[in-house]
């Protein structure tokens, strides 16, 4: 069986070690590799990080094939995918702030916590009339009708195996917002399927979103590809490297005389 994967890393900073591994993951396990620039928060994308990517995967020796997906390019394509979902009755304006949200929840779940659901309850006369005075808003998706409307859902996961999706972990996760009209969530979704995507190779951190993802695809009427999720690498304090704790990146290795080949080999024995 053919395997065809994507690496999509964000151009918000170089590519860090951390990177480096989850690239040679895909890589050493796809038949065909897929790049993809997850841009759409354009607010924290720089110009000299789109050719940095490209340079480093090729110092490192992970070839990827075929046109370069650049999200950022492609709003309409998301905002047609938006606009299914909205016609379906399943999203809802939310005009809490970060600090409503956080004021709202008294019990954390995990690193983020759930979105309470506060605007879910808003009559269709409150939102209209907080719309019509122009207060900004995000739209979420209403996580328990959609998954009522999807029914029973299952994603394979290589080492976990068949997993019953509970979308519903994840809360009435926000799709679009007046800045970025489209999320991560839809666009990865979208993406996955355009670029016909049969098995998605990622750090563990994102195992949780493959809940809301499985509930997306089934929503779009999209193919859920298989799920590997690997482990993340690790600094010296055992915290997982990080573009914001300024893990070394890799041009800073390269400068330092560290050569792709031992950068790669250490992962064999990781
Ligand atoms: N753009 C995401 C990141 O840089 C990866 C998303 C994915 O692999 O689904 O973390």
């Amino acid at each position: 069986m053919s395997i065809l994967s994507r690496f999509a890393p964000s151009p918000t900073g170089y590519l860090h070690l951390g990177h480096a591994y989850s690239a040679w993951q895909v890589f050493r396990r796809a038949n065909i590799l897929r790049l993809r620039l997850e841009d759409i928060d354009t607010t924290r994308c720089r110009p000299e990080f789109y050719a940095a990517i490209q340079e480093d995967l090729t110092w490192l020796g992970l070839a990827w094939q075929g046109e370069i997906r650049v999200q950022s390019q492609h709003f309409p394509e998301y905002a047609t995918a938006l606009a299914h979902l909205r016609e379906r009755g399943l999203l809802y304006p939310c005009f809490c702030s970060r600090a409503d949200i956080a004021r709202a929840i008294t019990a954390p779940h995990g690193a983020e916590a759930l979105y309470p659901g506060t605007c879910r309850h808003l009559s269709a006369a409150e939102r209209a009339e907080k719309i019509a005075s122009g207060a900004p808003y995000a739209l979420r998706l209403n996580v328990k009708t959609a998954s009522a409307q999807a029914g029973p859902l299952k994603f394979h996961e290589d080492q976990k195996g068949w997993i019953t999706a509970e979308p519903e972990r994840l809360g009435d996760v926000v799709l679009a917002r007046r800045e970025i009209p489209a999320s991560y969530h839809l666009c990865v979704v979208h993406d996955d399927a355009l670029q016909n995507i049969t098995h998605i190779i990622r750090g563990e951190d994102l195992f949780e979103a493959t809940h809301i993802h499985a509930l997306l695809q089934a929503l779009l009427g999209l193919p859920t590809p298989a799920y590997a999720h690997h482990k993340l690498l690790t600094g010296p304090d055992g915290k997982r490297l990080a573009k914001r704790d300024h893990a070394a990146t890799l041009r800073e290795m390269r400068a330092a005389g560290t050569t792709a080949a031992s950068i790669l080999n250490n992962f064999e024995g990781a």
